[in-house]
């Protein structure tokens, strides 16, 4: 989100209700001082232009890099060469979360942090809606790498997430009128995502949700079938709704074809790439605003969405290098290979030159909209939207984040690729090696009973004889494909 917020799973005591959890122990601390100090300082910073935002980002990006230095052995040992200062990025070697979570106790910069504690933790139902050691907010995430990942980050970060999406409900373009019309619409908000296991669009969830004036909210889960999904959605009648780009997409067709009929105010799109042509399939659809962000687990929040199409990064908090596979820069219009994350908001668990695994595009000419923050493209983790036959002759599409979320639940497998190969078809790609046999039955299991509310009981599910194939081209795991 993730980036993609496929694949994370809930912070120990995350929830979607404002005022608990995590969060509340959060809003309550001097953390609520740091985010109305940071909320204006990026206001502030940004209004005085790109200069001042480069300006910003470099003093923060030397002040993570001796503060990591001091007090993460990690990055002190794999800085023992370098200069002690005047580092520029590229100076930097890159970091990959395989080797970040092979050193998490020397890479975390507060010794009390320990792996084996923090997995307790996390396990341990007993500490809902308490911050891990007083100061931290911790989730953890697979991904589509095979390693899993376990994130800190510290209350000031949080505040600073949060204080990132404030700053940008300006450029939404929501007017006053939006806002009444969100009151008198009844003000019910709703969240389709991997509810209670997704921690990234939660959290993003909880911040838009805090920025703007609605009086209820209800999540719904990526797996129910479009048909229930739709019914419900009929009988609550949201005024605002967020989900995936592919989701959306998905309930874009049902609004066309009148089986869903929502009146929305507004939408919001995360974790998948919002492309332009399905961007105005959904605004057309529901003849209003969808507002995007790229964030990940990682990082909360990355970069935002204009009325252009483009995403602007918080280049005063975030310092992304869109480069190719040796890790060198690509150029300004050229679809990267990799990124590299650098978070100056979090310190817990710094992440300087961070291979994040998207390709991304850099915009070569400023923006149309006149924001001066670094204008991209996300590329990367375009799954492909499956529409599968029905025993009818219809063809009923499924969103890939319920299809991979219900391959990683049901079987534990971090690396696996759905293909489907013909009309009522599906098949497994999946590891070979001793829990191959095991996932395959509780999968294909799981899939069968899906597809069987979906209505689409007719349809093969197969194992592949092959493991997951990554795409030659850009050298990346497409989870879901269609090939036929
Ligand atoms: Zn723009």
């Amino acid at each position: 989100m993730h980036r993609h917020p496929g694949a994370t799973e809930a912070p120990r005591g995350g929830g979607l209700d404002a005022g608990t959890g995590p969060w509340a122990a959060i809003d309550s601390s001097a953390a609520f001082w740091t985010l109305v100090t940071r909320a204006s300082e990026i206001y502030w910073t940004r209004r005085a232009g790109i200069a001042a935002v480069n300006a910003a980002r470099r003093r923060r990006f030397d002040t993570l890099v001796n503060y990591a230095r001091i007090h993460s052995p990690f990055y002190r040992d794999n800085y023992r060469s370098l200069p002690t200062s005047g580092l520029a990025p590229a100076d930097l070697p890159v970091v990959t979360k395989s080797t970040l979570m092979a050193n998490f106790d020397a890479w975390v910069t507060d010794p009390r942090v320990r792996l084996d504690d923090v997995v307790r933790f996390l396990g341990d139902n007993e500490h809902v809606g308490e911050l891990y050691l007083d100061r931290y907010l911790v989730w953890k995430s697979s991904g589509s790498t095979g390693t899993p990942g376990i994130y800190v980050q510290d209350v000031e970060a949080v505040a600073t997430y949060d204080a990132l999406v404030t700053a940008q409900v300006d450029n939404r373009g929501w007017d006053a009128q939006a806002v009444w019309r969100m009151l008198s619409e009844g003000g019910r908000a709703a969240l389709i995502a991997a509810t209670g296991d997704h921690f990234a669009s939660i959290a993003s969830w909880r911040r838009a949700c805090r920025a703007h004036p609605w009086r209820s909210a209800r999540s719904f889960s990526v797996l129910e079938p479009v048909p229930r999904l739709v019914a419900e959605l009929n009988a609550y009648q949201p005024a605002f709704v967020a989900s995936y780009a592919t989701l959306l997409y998905l309930l874009a067709e049902e609004q066309v074809a009148k089986r869903l009929r929502i009146n929305p105010v507004a939408l919001w799109s995360g974790g998948e790439r919002l492309t332009p042509a399905m961007r105005s399939a959904i605004e057309n659809a529901f003849a209003c605003p969808v507002a995007n962000e790229y964030g990940a687990s990682e990082a909360l929040s990355i970069a935002y969405g204009c009325r252009e199409g483009s995403l602007h990064v918080n280049a005063d908090w975030v310092l992304l290098e869109a480069v190719d596979r040796d890790y060198a820069p690509v150029r300004a219009g050229e679809a990267s290979h990799t990124v590299l994350l650098t978070n100056l908001a979090n310190r817990a668990q710094p992440l300087l030159r961070y291979d994040l695994g998207d390709s991304i595009v850099v915009q070569p000419e400023p923006c149309r909209c006149g924001n001066p923050l670094p204008a991209i493209q996300f590329q990367g983790r375009c799954d492909d939207v499956i529409g599968l036959r029905a025993a009818d002759g219809r063809v009923v599409h499924l969103p890939p984040m319920a299809l991979t979320t219900i391959v990683e639940e049901a079987g534990q497998v971090h690396r696996f690729q759905i293909v489907q190969d013909g009309p009522d078809r599906l098949q497994l790609r999946l590891e070979h090696g001793p829990q191959r046999d095991a996932a395959w039955t509780a999968v294909s299991r799981a899939l069968r009973a899906y597809l069987a509310e979906a209505m689409l009981p007719n349809v093969d599910v197969v194992l592949s004889p092959d493991a997951p194939i990554v795409d030659p081209g850009s050298g990346k795991l497409r989870e879901v494909i269609v090939l036929f």
